[in-house]
């Protein structure tokens, strides 16, 4: 509720026009910012995520496709006479063996060894003398062939006992002809190699590698840092379970947040995880979104100058110029050359301007004659006579003395008759104020009939009345007088008395001054009164 009817505060057009146009801007920056920068960051990591899928399956492909040819030499060699009834063999037989070994060894350069251990605790394999008390049936190749029994195990890597190098080994059971598990073959291979595929990293981010899983176990089997080498997965990433066949993830391994992708590798029982660190890859991205909103805000900050500036020359400048301009020509002010040269913009706004600068000028020209001629009407009230419309006392004063000083100049000459009306009193006393007043009416009427135009007719005060004749002598101005006088006592006033008048005449002579001719005027005028008025004396 307003409590107070204060006055609105004046607010500047140009004033409003910046603050709503910086708001319009500023919310649309941060609209549009807040939009794109979100598209951009969820085109950004979803850009990642495809770029590490397609390299995780290319290496999940190369590694399945690397080990189906060891897994098919496997099942192939296990499938051999001379292999798997070995120990039912001479040592000369077991030498077919071997070769055979041999040869696929150098088949494939990626096959490092194949060898054979049975259950009579023999090996059978090529350039190499298993140390003292070497029992193949404990060896992991061997336990994992037995267990995957018919199959060919999963690849299992292991640390070569002498060498020391880390292989990995696919094995599988051999059954001799009576259907009796005799021993177990296997095909090592080191995984250097593949190893250094996994470790090859992505375009621009240098920490993107691929790590292995073991996924019965959930150790880690293949890596490019060798620290995580064989330990178990979980106690270093967090939030991570393989429920999928694949998958986008993202985890933290040891704290550092990563992004990912994993598939399973079904032939090896392997788990395959591609990873490159979030910090690597989202600090392009914010970097990226920095210049486009900087550019964004520039450019919205020209648009909006632009805009702005259209607005101040088409419609804010015009108006202010306009208001600028109205207020000069009703202030009655000289206008400035800057407001008077300024050209109204060819629209509505400079139409209006146009026409309303028209119309202000127009109607202060119609105040202006109003006042003109109420000037001229209160110029004439302040020199009449309000009852008879004469001039008054005022008025004929200062003629008088314009009068006196041409004569003076010009050596000319002038008159004045002073006449007042007899008994007045008794005329206002017998028929009333009323009549009294008609009565000085009508004689002013029959004074201004009978005098020339160039004479002037006054009421000098009650009932007494001046008349200055210019260039008049004494005679002229007695002559007037009579005919006045005369006029007068014939005049019907509609009572039942006759009006008289007695007047004094008195003639400018060098010398005498306007006051001495009065005197003059009023002497004679008192000299006709008293000898018997209706009379006028010079
Ligand atoms: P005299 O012949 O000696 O001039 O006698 P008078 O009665 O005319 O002179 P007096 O000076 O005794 O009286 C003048 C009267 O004129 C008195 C006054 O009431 C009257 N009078 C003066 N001004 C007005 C006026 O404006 N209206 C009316 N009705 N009477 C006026
Ligand atoms: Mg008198
Ligand atoms: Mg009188």
């Amino acid at each position: 509720m307003r409590v107070l009817n204060k006055p609105k505060k004046f607010k500047s057009l140009r004033v409003i026009l910046f603050k709503n146009i910086t708001l319009i801007f500023i919310s649309l920056f941060l609209l549009l910012s807040i939009y794109i920068s979100k598209t951009l960051y969820d085109n950004g990591i979803e850009s990642i995520y495809t770029t590490l899928e397609e390299r995780n399956k290319a290496d999940k492909y190369y590694i399945e496709s690397y080990f189906t040819k060891i897994h098919n030499a496997v099942k192939i060699l296990s499938k051999i006479d001379v292999i798997k009834n070995a120990i039912y063999l001479s040592d000369n037989q077991k030498q077919f063996a071997l070769k055979l070994f041999k040869y696929t060894e150098d088949s494939d350069p990626d096959i490092n060894y194949v060898y054979a251990g049975y259950i009579d605790g023999s090996l059978l394999i090529n350039n190499y003398t298993p140390p003292k008390g070497y029992n193949p049936m404990i060896r992991p190749w061997y336990i994992a062939a037995i267990k995957s029994f018919p199959n060919v195990s999963n690849g299992i890597p292991y640390q070569e006992i002498k060498t020391k190098e880390w292989l990995i080994s696919i094995s599988k059971t051999l059954v001799d002809n009576n259907g009796k598990i005799v021993g177990v073959i296997a095909i090592d291979s080191d995984f250097s190699k593949i190893t250094s595929k996994i470790n090859k990293y992505i375009k621009n981010y240098k920490s993107t590698n691929s790590f292995i899983i073991k996924e019965d176990t959930g150790e880690i089997i293949i890596t490019p840092n060798n620290h995580f080498l064989r330990k178990k997965y979980y106690n270093y990433i967090n939030n991570i379970n393989f429920v999928y066949d694949h998958k986008k993830i993202s985890f933290t391994l040891n704290g550092d947040p990563k992004l990912g992708y994993y598939s399973k590798i079904p032939i090896l029982g392997w788990i395959i995880v591609t990873s490159v660190s979030k910090k690597e890859v989202i600090t392009p991205i914010y970097n990226r979104l920095i210049i486009l909103n900087i550019t964004f805000l520039i450019m919205i900050i020209l648009f909006g100058w632009f805009l702005s500036k259209s607005f101040m020359k088409k419609i804010i400048n015009p108006l202010i110029i306009l208001n600028d301009k109205l207020l000069q020509i009703t202030q009655n002010k000289k206008i400035d050359i800057k407001l008077n040269t300024f050209e109204y913009p060819n629209n509505e706004i400079g139409i209006i301007a146009k026409e309303l600068e028209k119309l202000t000028t127009t109607e202060l020209y119609k105040k202006n004659k109003e006042l003109e001629k109420i000037n001229q009407k209160l110029q004439k009230l302040s020199i009449t006579d309000c009852l008879t419309k004469l001039y008054n006392r005022g008025k004929i004063e200062k003629d008088l003395t314009n009068e006196y000083n041409k004569a003076i100049r010009y050596n000319d000459t002038f008159s004045i008759i002073l006449f007042d009306i007899d008994n007045f009193k008794i005329i206002n006393d017998t028929y009333g104020h009323q009549m009294g007043d008609k009565i000085l009416i009508e004689i002013a009427n029959l004074t201004k009939e009978t005098i020339r135009n160039t004479d002037i007719a006054a009421r000098w005060g009650g009932e007494e009345f001046l008349i200055l004749c210019p260039k008049t002598n004494i005679n002229s101005a007695f002559n007037l007088a009579e005919r006045l006088r005369k006029k007068i006592e014939s005049h019907d006033f509609s009572i039942d008395k006759r009006i008289t008048i007695s007047g004094g005449i008195a003639e400018f002579k060098k010398g005498l001054t306007i006051d001495e001719m009065l005197k003059q005027a009023d002497d004679n005028l008192y000299k006709a009164k008293k000898e018997g008025k209706n009379r006028v004396i010079f």
